[in-house]
């Protein structure tokens, strides 16, 4: 098993296992205006107009160059841009904002989205001694459609370019990873300081809170429990280590962690090979990634808190 695991590197990794044709579920886009636009992907909303999401959708513009360059693929995709009334009648799970993507997809909230709203109301319950770094980035009251719609939305771009090319990887946990560090790594390059603070302030602020009412820890439970198992807050708390390790490897990484994490997660992908002990992942990703990224799946904690 280790031994074939060792090897896929060597193998021609296929750039797609859909024809693009029918890699973008277009069925999704029936009842949505189309929205006409100058990007490379074609864009449909609930609403006439997408004037709120242009720092978005021109974010994802430049994510998509990088990441094409990157990969070497010219990925197809669509984005879905839904206001908060039609959120459950096309997105996939709520609540309406929360950013989604799946088969050539990106679903997005078209407005000030009520995901955003919900978290921003509970924070502006804590005195506001503790929201200054907050406010300084997203404004007061906050807007955190900053985070949830254009920062995440690139996090959402980046797990495009593993599910074009397979669905079943061998842990959620892995995929998720890989996405956060593909946002992380888009957002350090770009020439854009205000761009990366607004994607680490919230993330710094919720791993100071530390581990308070997070009732599931493990990899395993993540697992187990992804996605509506784990609730909110408990899932967030996960997203938030998975930044706290990408933001790490990154300090001294480059390109190269990314391109092999990527073929990492298409050559294991459980279409094509069984599912790996923990123990066998584990090497595997030793042997094909790196120690720094097989250390984070061997021992598996909160991290230290670290003002980033
Ligand atoms: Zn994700």
């Amino acid at each position: 098993m280790l031994r074939t695991i060792f090897l896929f590197v060597l193998l021609l990794s296929t750039n797609h296992a859909f024809g693009q044709d029918d890699w973008i579920d277009t069925s999704k886009h029936e009842g949505l205006k189309t929205i006409p636009t100058d990007y490379p992907f074609s864009v449909y909303s609930t609403n006439n107009s997408v004037q709120d999401a242009t720092d978005t959708l021109n974010t994802l513009h430049q994510a998509h160059r990088y990441f094409n360059e990157l990969f070497s693929i010219d990925l197809p995709f669509s984005v879905m841009l839904l206001d908060n009334r039609n959120w459950s009648r096309f997105a996939f799970y709520p609540p309406p904002g929360m950013p989604q993507a799946w088969q050539g997809n990106i679903i997005l909230g078209a407005e000030k989205s009520a995901i955003a709203h919900q978290v921003s109301q509970a924070l502006s319950q804590l005195p506001a001694s503790q929201l200054t770094q907050l406010t300084q980035v997203y404004g007061s009251p906050l807007n955190l459609d900053l985070f949830y719609r254009d920062t995440l939305s690139v996090h959402e771009l980046a797990h495009l370019y593993h599910f074009y090319s397979g669905t079943k990887p061998q842990r959620k946990s892995l995929q998720e990873l890989f996405a956060t560090l593909a946002m992380v790594a888009f957002f350090k390059q770009a020439d854009c300081t205000s761009c990366y603070e607004r994607m680490n302030a919230y993330p710094q602020f919720i791993l100071r809170g530390g581990d308070r009412d997070i009732e599931f820890k493990t990899l395993a439970d993540f697992e187990e429990k992804y996605l509506n198992g784990l609730g909110p807050r408990n899932y967030e708390w996960f997203q938030m280590h998975f930044y706290q390790h990408a933001v790490q490897l990154l300090e001294s990484e480059n390109k190269t962690l990314l391109i092999k994490f990527r073929h990492f997660l298409l050559e294991t992908d459980l279409s094509k090979i069984e599912r790996m002990s923990d123990n066998e992942l584990i090497e595997a990703l030793r042997q094909n990634i790196g120690s720094d990224v097989a250390d984070i799946f061997e021992h598996w904690q909160s991290p230290k808190q670290t003002d980033v």
